[in-house]
């Protein structure tokens, strides 16, 4: 075996259900081809962080990857700003930006401006903005209101906090240094300047007077949040010396897997929701194998179900996913891994630290009794319990290219 093929459904694990009869989703679905993978296989419980650690996608993928997020995180704004494609340089501050809607005493009205999505115009008016205090501004549409922000210079630091409250009916923060040094605080008034000029900027702007005259409510501020920096980050190359290719809908996991140096390709219907077309994905994750050693699938949607409490839409998303994983039943030669970045309970609506199950699964390996892919069943895998980090080392070992320690 000489390949991997390395899925992550989001939010896969959750807790017994009592509408389920004390079930999980993923007890409850139907998923004759994640059973015969495990059993074709071993599995175990994965902590992706650490016990009683609640994860973050974002660290929770690094940490699956082999990156320890206490080194290589300093935020989600690079990885929002990799993944639309802007291209970052170690010391760049990345922020992820919100066309918002503010009332004349800078109450919010609207985090998203109606949900707004034709912002071409808009950003390229920001993007006249160009140097504050010789700080390079540079903007990028996102997906929907949102807009990737980078500041560019010396003497920047992320030790700063968010321009958005979060919370529609508040002002705008100012933001504020969040160490005392230099750098943060001259960092927090560049942010300062700079929001100040983007409602000054979009107010003016034609494109909003038309939009307040057809009663839509006008794009007149970006707000900012989640202040990164950017660094130098060892790519699957250079790390495990694996050629890496990623196959996601959702914007994150795309940056994650740029700033890791993998390829990305993109897949039509791959939509990074519950409507996503996970065969396609899978099918193309096939055909590209002769090319790369690595292959990362992401798949988004029982983590979105889950936190709207749909755990009957996440049962069945995930008999969507076993009906798209039978092609790798009969795969030869490659390695299948897949487990979940970490638990999304349907009840709580939000991401829990409860351990989840990976397989591992291939022809040369010892395989367990293990004949259930559970949240319920992993446990008594042969892989027993692992952290995050664990995963990538115990992956390469099963390839025949781990390091020897040693002599
Ligand atoms: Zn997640």
């Amino acid at each position: 075996m000489d390949r991997i093929i390395f899925i992550v459904c989001d939010g896969l694990a959750d807790r017994p259900i009592k509408e389920l009869q004390g079930k999980t989703p993923l007890e409850g679905a139907k998923k004759t081809n994640l059973d015969s993978l495990a059993q074709r296989g071993i599995v175990g419980l994965v902590h992706t962080i650490d016990r009683g650690v609640r994860p973050g996608s974002d660290v929770a993928h690094l940490a699956l990857f082999g990156y320890n997020p206490k080194v290589y995180y300093t935020g989600r704004g690079i990885f929002e700003a990799i993944g639309i494609g802007m291209d970052l340089r170690p010391g760049d501050i990345a922020l992820r930006g919100n066309f918002a809607t503010i009332d004349k005493k800078h109450k919010i009205i609207d985090r998203r401006a109606g949900r707004i999505d034709n912002t071409e115009e808009l950003v390229a008016a920001l993007n006249k903005i160009n140097k504050i205090e010789g700080i390079k501004c540079l903007f990028k549409k996102g997906t929907g209101h949102r807009v990737g922000v980078i500041l560019r210079g010396s003497g920047l630091s992320a030790k700063v906090s968010d321009v958005d409250p979060h919370i529609v009916g508040r002002n705008v923060s100012l933001s504020k240094p969040l160490e005392k040094d230099k750098k943060s605080a001259f960092t927090a008034t560049i942010i300062n300047q700079l929001t100040q000029k983007t409602h000054e900027i979009l107010s003016a702007h034609k494109f909003n007077t038309k939009r307040i005259k057809s009663n839509l409510k006008p794009a007149n501020i970006l707000l900012t949040r989640g202040a990164s920096k950017a660094m130098h980050i060892l790519s699957f190359k250079e790390r495990y010396d694996l050629k890496a290719l990623c196959i996601a809908g959702a914007g994150l996991y795309k940056g994650i897997a740029r700033a890791l140096g993998m390829d990305i390709i993109e897949v039509a219907g791959a939509t990074g929701k519950p409507d996503s077309d996970i065969s396609k994905k899978i099918q193309k994750a096939i055909q590209m194998l002769p090319k790369y050693d690595f292959i990362f699938i992401h798949i988004k949607g029982a983590d979105s179900l889950a936190e709207d409490g749909d755990f009957l839409g996440k049962k069945k998303f995930i008999e969507k996913i076993d009906a798209a994983l039978k092609p790798l039943t009969r795969l030869e030669d490659t390695l299948i891994v897949l487990t979940a970045d970490h638990t999304t309970s349907s009840t709580l609506r939000l991401h829990t630290a409860d351990p989840v199950p990976v397989l591992i699964s291939g022809y040369d390996i010892h395989t367990d009794d293990v004949l259930s892919f559970t949240e319920h069943d992993a446990y008594k895998g042969r892989l027993g319990h692992l952290r995050g980090l664990d995963l990538m080392p115990t992956i390469l070992d099963y390839l025949g290219r781990a390091p020897l320690y040693g002599a």
